[in-house]
């Protein structure tokens, strides 16, 4: 079978891939992109259910590279919709005229290095591609998890997956719809499902902490306040901790007094946003004893909200620390559960069984429904790597050495694995991020990498990668973060390892870090 050569391939057609063909594209190399889905936008082309929208605020969650998209492009909301940022990813694409040197619709399912030849073998639908370098641009949150639970394929009704919505949209009028999951896919959609259908039944495996978004229109002089102060405003979330420009506490929970903490953590609930309470004080995600101060403050407000106090107790959170699953923004949550038509079931007390032909039954009894909804989350930053479990030097497949949880040096790439990158892999911020930043961050350094490698074999030293792995464990292990069964520990994927996969060290420090391993001659990588 004939095989088309190119210098660099990139898979994936999200934000992360669209930005490295731009980068690609501009050092003169051969370059394609496959991209699984008919368009670009990655997370924003696949999550179309109703109430998706960003939780970091449009003017930040955006692209920062052409100040001249930067001051075009405007946007309507403090917190961009799902449809608004896919026009936003598809006029980057019309506007760099990307799709040129896109396939879409094209699932690379296999890729094995052929060290003789230096190149990468890849398997692109039943087409053969080769190339030099590859970038896995293939995201941390596009593998959706279907709950482990017989009888899927035997419901009689309609079956939706939150992460693989149908283009063309979903009526619920008159319907009775359960929902399955109560993570941030589950709390943004729950309400809006609620308005429509005739009746809702929620199932709640772990009740979770969400904080009002308070959303609302993007006031055009801020707009274009923000616009006058852009290069100053991105430069300082590229130096923050979590890619997103606020000023940084200084206090612990722990030594102010509780009637000062409750006033500040009421201006972070009245404000609305991800970073107003557990942003708040130095050691929200450090302390459990400052933690407590946050989760109570909130299921207060819980209590406050739901009117049957049985319910409420439900909905609040007491087996895992505030923040260490990642905070959901909600508007109308907690209200939903005073409808008459909104029931809410606790799968801690009466575990889900099966979905049966008519519905959902748990140990207590049967649900009959019309629609099931899987709000049930991702195989998250490594289940996309893994999918295509690219075979490394010597035959080592990546499932092999990541058999007892992921390695990877900065979350750059792999001992073993020459000239493979990831964007945004385990072992750096992403996901604990506002990811625009993290995702121009390795853009630019993998771009930076390629012109300097000139055509060379680059692979991470063993020894950095073991030193590097070390100390993203040893960071995430003086925080909160490993008490919560969160798919941060790939506690949602039955038989994941166990294993803190992001780096908590900071999007700042981690970007410091990087730029001295390329300013002392790609420290901890082996060129050849
Ligand atoms: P993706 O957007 O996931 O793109 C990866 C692409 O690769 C996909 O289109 C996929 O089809 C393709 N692909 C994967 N494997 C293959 C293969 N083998 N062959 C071909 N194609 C493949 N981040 C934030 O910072 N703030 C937020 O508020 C926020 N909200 C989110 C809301 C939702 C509902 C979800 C799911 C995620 C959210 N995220 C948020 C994270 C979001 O994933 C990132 O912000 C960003 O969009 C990721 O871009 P990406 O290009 O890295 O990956
Ligand atoms: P998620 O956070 O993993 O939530 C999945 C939900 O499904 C959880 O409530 C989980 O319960 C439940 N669940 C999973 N398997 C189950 C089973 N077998 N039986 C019963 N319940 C089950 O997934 P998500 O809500 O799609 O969000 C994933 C991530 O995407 C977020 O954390 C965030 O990073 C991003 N996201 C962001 C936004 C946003 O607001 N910007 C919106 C959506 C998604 P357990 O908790 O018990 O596992």
């Amino acid at each position: 079978m004939s095989e088309t050569e190119y210098d660099v391939v990139i898979v994936g057609a999200g934000f992360a891939g669209m930005y490295m063909l731009h980068k690609v594209r501009a050092l003169g190399l051969s370059v394609r992109v496959y991209e699984a889905g008919d368009g670009v936008g990655g997370t924003w082309y696949w999550n179309r259910y109703p109430g998706a929208r960003c939780d970091v605020e449009s003017m930040d969650y955006s692209y920062s590279f052409s100040p001249e998209l930067e001051q075009d492009w405007e946007w309507t909301e403090r917190y961009p919709r799902q449809p608004e940022i896919l026009r936003y990813a598809e006029h980057v694409a019309d506007r760099f005229d990307l799709r040129r040197d896109i396939a879409f619709n094209s699932r690379v399912s296999a890729a094995a290095y052929d060290e003789g030849a230096g190149r990468w073998r890849l398997t692109v639908n039943d087409e053969r591609v080769s190339a030099r370098y590859v970038v896995m641009a293939t995201g941390c949150l596009s593998v959706p998890k279907w709950p482990e639970v017989d009888g899927i394929g035997s419901f009689r009704g309609r079956v939706f997956h939150t992460a693989q919505w149908p283009h063309e949209g979903v009526d619920f009028t008159g319907r009775r719809v359960a929902v399955i999951g109560t993570g941030s896919s589950g709390i943004q959609s729950i309400p809006h499902i609620a308005a429509q259908a005739a009746h809702t039944t929620v199932f709640q495996r772990t009740a979770n902490y969400s904080i009002p978004a308070r959303h609302g229109p993007l006031d055009p002089r801020e707009q274009k306040e923000i616009k006058t102060r852009y290069r100053e405003l991105r430069q300082e979330a590229r130096m923050s901790a979590s890619g997103v420009p606020r000023p940084m506490p200084t206090k612990s929970a722990l030594e102010v007094d509780p009637a000062e903490r409750e006033r500040v953590f009421w201006e972070g609930w009245t404000r609305g946003g991800l970073f107003g309470i557990s942003g708040a004080y130095t050691d929200i995600r450090s302390d459990q004893a400052a933690n407590d101060t946050a989760a109570e403050f909130i299921r207060a407000r819980i209590r406050e909200t739901v009117t049957d106090p049985e319910r409420a107790e439900t909905l609040s959170p007491r087996d895992h620390p505030f923040a260490t699953k990642r905070p959901c923004l909600d508007t109308d949550y907690y209200q939903t559960y005073n409808r008459d038509d909104v029931d809410l079931v606790d799968l801690k007390k009466t575990p889900l069984a099966e979905i049966t032909a008519a519905g959902v039954r748990t140990s207590d009894g049967e649900y009959a429904v019309d629609d099931v909804v899987f709000a049930t989350g991702f195989d998250a930053m490594t289940g996309a790597l893994l999918a295509v479990d690219p075979v490394g030097r010597d035959g080592v497949r990546l499932s092999d050495k990541w058999s007892a949880g992921p390695r990877a040096y900065l979350g750059l790439g792999m001992a073993g694995f020459p000239n493979l990158f990831t964007v945004t892999g385990p072992g750096s911020p992403s996901v604990l991020s506002n990811m625009m930043v993290s995702i121009e961050q390795h853009v630019e350094w993998i771009a930076q990498c390629l012109a300097d490698l000139n055509g060379a074999r680059i692979e991470p030293a063993p020894d950095a990668e073991d030193a590097w792995v070390a100390h993203v464990r040893d960071v995430g292990a003086e925080t909160l973060f490993p008490k919560a069964n969160s798919w941060y520990m790939g506690a949602n994927v039955p038989g994941k390892p166990r294993v803190f996969m992001p780096y908590v060290g900071g999007v700042g420090a981690y970007r410091e870090t990087c730029d001295r391993v390329t300013a002392n001659g790609y420290e901890g990588f082996v060129i050849s």
